[in-house]
């Protein structure tokens, strides 16, 4: 069997490998995508579709502004509807601690250049999400601009870009060997042994992010982790933002412009490490009750299912965009729970650096050999 010829190989199909994939074809690079399974098999077909720009980190809110940019533009660009909307996202603080920690937060989202999000008294909270119970609110962490896409369609938007562009996608092709030659990568062979060689490789497999480092000798500090979901039936969209409710019992939670559907999840404590994808029971009695908390008149709503996808955690909560040992070998992965909407602008940073050959990292937070002591706090 003949080696494929590319300029780049990227392991896996999800957003960052596609949105990587597609960055490099604007800069005339050939492209091949392998992907294990189908395109979105993996955790960003699990994601409730959430894209905001507040965080405690400088690098990642600058990087989210860029990318709600992106989002913003992407139905021209791709010609897809991403099914974009800007309904903002609501922190909800119930302690001095956490409204403290928010307007902490704020100030360093402000100086970031992040102009629109603002601390909101508890009154401002109930106006802005029609029908909630604020027992116990102090107020929230309010940003307008902040929103919501479609993952299946934005994946979907740049595969269509890449292959358009002369690129290739091939689903159920897991990698298994990174190739090298000189000191340098030189490609990649999947199960069925056939190779595909190319001078840049894209380790973008996220939850499996580290199996692929190992491939090549490199620890790439990624770990997966379980979290589950559930989405209703569709109702008339009641302009409720993303709430987001940090408490032990909390979830975060909005409804999708698009169709009504209101998408879910909580962070289990403990938390459950591993690939594991299955669905529990204690997971579906518990989501419903914690929306209710918030927004007593969805009792009537309807679950119609239940998932469970994986969070791809590194030490600090922030992601690595960078180089490796292996000269042409890259690292995009560790997202912690946020790459949908740090895609876009993940895939720019990563192509730039890539076709560039700078040795400056644009996110020099983001290194892969870091001190990983400085932790997100807006997880
Ligand atoms: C319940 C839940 C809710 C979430 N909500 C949000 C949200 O609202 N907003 C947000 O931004 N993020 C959210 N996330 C996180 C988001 O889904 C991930 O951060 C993001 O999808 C990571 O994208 P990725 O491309 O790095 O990984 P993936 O989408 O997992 O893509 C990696 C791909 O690599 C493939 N792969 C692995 N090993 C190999 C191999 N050996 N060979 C070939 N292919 C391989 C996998 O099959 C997979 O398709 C959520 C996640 C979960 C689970």
């Amino acid at each position: 069997m003949s080696a494929h010829k590319s300029d780049a190989v990227i392991i896996g199909g999800g957003i960052i490998g596609t949105a990587c994939g597609y960055y490099l074809s604007q800069k005339g690079l050939k492209v091949a995508i392998v992907e294990q399974g189908y395109l979105c098999s993996g955790s960003t077909g699990r994601c409730i579709g959430g894209i905001r720009q507040q965080f405690s980190s400088s690098g990642s809110i600058r990087l989210m502004m860029e990318s709600v940019k992106h989002f913003q533009n992407m139905e021209q660009e791709l010609g897809t509807d991403v099914h974009w909307h800007n309904g903002g996202y609501l922190f909800l603080a119930h302690s001095p601690q956490k409204k403290q920690a928010f307007l902490s937060n704020i100030a360093v989202q402000q100086a970031a250049g992040l102009k629109d999000v603002r601390w909101v008294e508890a009154d401002e909270c109930r106006e802005i999400t029609p029908g909630m119970d604020a027992t116990g609110l102090l107020g929230g962490s309010y940003c307008p601009s902040d929103g919501q896409a479609y993952p299946f369609a934005v994946v979907q938007g740049y595969a269509g870009k890449i292959r358009q562009s002369g690129g290739s996608i091939h689903t159920f092709s897991k990698a298994t060997h990174i190739l090298q030659q000189g000191g340098k990568v030189s490609g990649v062979r999947i199960e069925s042994g056939r190779e595909f060689s190319a001078g840049v490789v894209i380790n973008a497999a996220g939850p499996w992010s580290r199996d692929i480092g190992q491939m090549a000798g490199i620890e790439i500090p990624v770990e997966a982790e379980r979290h589950e979901a559930l989405i209703t039936e569709g109702v008339e969209y009641m302009n409720i933002p993303m709430l987001v409710d940090y408490r032990a019992d909390g979830g975060y939670f909005q409804q999708y412009r698009h169709n009504g559907q209101f998408i879910g999840c909580y962070t289990p404590v403990p938390n459950v490490p591993g690939h594991s994808t299955d669905s529990t029971f204690e997971f579906l009695h518990q989501m419903p009750k914690r929306m209710l908390k918030l927004v007593p008149g969805l009792k009537d709503l309807k679950v119609i299912r239940q998932w469970a996808g994986s969070y791809e955690n590194t030490p600090d909560g922030n992601p690595i965009l960078d180089r490796t040992g292996l000269d042409g070998f890259y690292t995009v992965a560790g997202m912690c729970g946020h790459g949908f909407m740090l895609g876009p602008a993940m895939g720019r940073v990563a192509a730039d650096l890539i076709v560039s050959g700078g040795r400056d990292l644009q996110y020099p937070e983001f290194a892969l050999k870091r001190d990983f002591t400085q932790a997100e706090a807006m997880k």
